[in-house]
């Protein structure tokens, strides 16, 4: 659906480790990749958490080695994820901040924020990302912009999915769609080289980022852009093997001075970020070399690192890669002398190793670098949320054929997993099943909903479940339930059962199991974030009111006791104030400035 546009509609790449915001500049026909306060076009994903502020992006990352414990990173890698599961527990120990068991098993991050412990689920640290990206989009612009394409890994599930919209929501943005970031990525690709095309052509897009894999083939015809197949690990990049180079060090500085660091959060977060930069090196020069003054005790750390050495330690994930690229070939049916363009994107597709794996495995064949590895995702965001915008009528005209990555169906009786639309359909979709009563007299249908590729059932993902009551009393054979499998342009699954006989009919809840339990609290958060970003908006009309605004000394007066009853009510939102009572104080502020906030945004 198109949707009338709120000042200027962005993309959004929201990425593990660093966010990129771009916008199609209509008069221009071309997409800009904005560039943030700090002129840098990518934003790190990171927030903190001090006595007097909350700092977002680089001012987050700049300060993260002086306080570790309250600065959050990686909240992409806790969305749609429960506490208990395997990836989060490991996670856990490498992480610098605290995080636990909330309701349903959701993770919750812990941090101090002005003296006072503070819980936070991942939704809202991406949501905190989001606005961030929003602000620099707006500052750019000079307009506000409300509506957004946010971009996801093409492997994510259906609540990882779900989650990305609630950090939407939360921001207070309307999340125009969700998209594939291999699919972004391919239309960069495409637009940049559209001149030369003639004909179909099979391109591979690789994107190795810095906490997740994808892969995607799709063919473009013409104006479209049809996915065929897509494969990934939503835990593998970047911070692995910088993990791995960490580890190493830590082991040498063991052996060197006889100290072991990796219980000090504040050593191990400056000698994460020297590694990091070691690694980049690595893709440039064979040797790079770290320093760190005062690592650990005042001991200054000094050493060095060769390309072959970080090959060595890395070789596993590196071939990790390929043999997910030969299993999305498989998928595809597709035999890798097909594929006429392999497209390079994420920062760790710079890696010599990982390119050179990669073309060993297409022959020797030119992989394609063209286009900038960490900007493609949000320029092809971009691009989408122009055609998704009415009021844009100077775009590319495109037309984006996506798939869904995993399998999903439902269990049967006797533990199987019954696929009913099997990864890689195209979506959007709709499917209906037939089911038949397994005894006499049978009255319910009790219907657990599944994602992923095993024959058992509960080898794979639980999406949700529901009963369907009040089937009509009948011998074993008759009609069950008629399930309604629907995945929308998001990827985004709706389920629905009834009976025909009874008439009896359910759904999944939105509400229900792995989405966020309490709309309360979505709410809360919500609003909480509107008057965060109120007192953004405040105070850039103070900062603009000498430059391009003119305002009255009561019109200052009046912005600045807006700015402190803002504040206020966030920290009272700590002492539990009625989320009524918020939104109301909300509406209220806005309503008084209204007149000064359409003279500065
Ligand atoms: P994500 O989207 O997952 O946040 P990006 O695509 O932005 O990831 O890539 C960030 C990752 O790429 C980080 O782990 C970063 O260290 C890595 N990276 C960036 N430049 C290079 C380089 N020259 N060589 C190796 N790795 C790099
Ligand atoms: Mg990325």
């Amino acid at each position: 659906m198109k949707r009338r546009r709120e000042g200027c509609a962005v993309g959004i790449d929201l990425g593990t480790t660093y966010s990129c915001v771009a916008v199609w500049q209509e008069q221009h026909y071309r997409v800009e990749i904005i560039h943030n306060d700090q002129g840098n076009r990518t934003t790190p994903s990171f927030v903190a958490f001090t006595e007097n502020q909350r700092l977002i992006g680089d001012a987050a990352k700049n300060q993260a080695a002086a306080n570790p414990r309250n600065t959050v990173f990686d909240a992409k890698r806790l969305l749609g994820r429960k506490f208990s599961d395997p990836i989060v527990q490991d996670d856990i120990l490498l992480w610098p901040f605290k995080v636990t068991a909330g309701v349903d098993d959701k993770p919750m991050i812990t941090v101090k924020y002005k003296d006072q412990e503070k819980k936070l689920y991942a939704e809202e640290v991406s949501s905190m990302v989001l606005v961030k990206m929003r602000e620099i989009a707006e500052t750019y612009l000079e307009s506000t912009v409300k509506n957004a394409v946010v971009t996801v890994p093409a492997y994510f599930s259906d609540s990882q999915r779900k989650a990305t919209m609630d950090a939407g929501v939360i921001a207070g943005l309307n999340v125009m769609r969700v998209m594939n970031e291999p699919t972004a990525a391919a239309i960069a690709y495409g637009l940049d080289k559209r001149t030369d095309y003639g004909g179909e052509r099979n391109i591979f897009v690789f994107d190795l980022g810095g906490g997740t894999f994808d892969v995607s083939l799709l063919t473009i015809k013409g104006t479209v852009f049809q996915i065929k197949a897509t494969a990934g690990n939503t835990h593998l990049g970047g911070e692995d093997f910088d993990n791995r180079m960490v580890n190493y060090f830590v082991q040498e500085f063991k052996r060197k001075n006889r100290l072991d660091i990796s219980g000090n959060p504040k050593a191990l977060r400056s000698l994460r970020t020297a590694c990091e930069r070691a690694k980049r090196t690595l893709s440039f020069q064979v040797v790079a070399t770290i320093e760190v003054d005062a690592l650990f005790q005042c001991i200054d750390f000094s050493s060095s690192i060769n390309r072959a050495k970080f090959e060595e330690m890395n070789m596993d994930f590196f071939n990790e890669c390929v043999k997910i690229v030969e299993s999305c070939l498989i998928d595809a049916k597709m035999d890798k002398s097909r594929v006429d363009d392999v497209v390079l994107v994420g920062g760790s597709s710079r890696i010599p190793k990982v390119q050179q794996l990669l073309q060993d495995f297409f022959q020797g064949k030119e992989l394609c670098n063209s286009i900038n590895p960490d900007e493609a995702v949000a320029y092809g965001a971009a691009v989408q949320a122009a055609l998704l915008s009415e009021d844009v009528k100077n775009v590319p005209k495109l037309v984006l054929q996506d798939i869904t990555p995993l399998s999903l169906g439902r269990e049967l009786f006797g533990g199987i997993m019954d696929v009913v639309i099997p990864r890689n359909t195209c979506i959007p979709v709709k499917k209906t099943k037939r089911y038949i009563t397994t005894r006499d007299n049978q009255s319910y249908d009790l219907i657990e909903i599944y994602e992923g590729e095993r024959t058992r059932a509960s080898d794979n993902n639980l999406i949700g479940s529901f009963h369907l009551y009040g089937i009509p009393p009948a011998p074993r054979g008759s009609d069950l339930s008629e399930v309604c499998f629907a995945i929308d342009e998001n990827g985004i699954l709706t389920i629905s059962a009834k009976n025909n006989a009874s008439g009896s009919s359910d759904a999944i809840q939105e509400a229900e199991n792995y989405h966020i339990e309490d709309m309360k609290f979505l709410r809360k958060a919500k609003v909480v974030n509107e008057l965060d970003y109120f007192i953004y908006k405040m105070r850039n009309a103070l900062k603009k009111k000498d430059i391009n605004i003119k305002l009255t000394s009561l019109e200052i007066k009046k912005i600045e006791l807006s700015i402190a009853v803002a504040t206020n009510l966030i920290d009272e939102n700590n002492q539990q104030v009625e989320i009524d009572v918020l939104e109301d104080h909300l509406k209220r502020l806005n309503n008084s400035m209204e007149h000064i906030i359409a003279k500065t945004v």
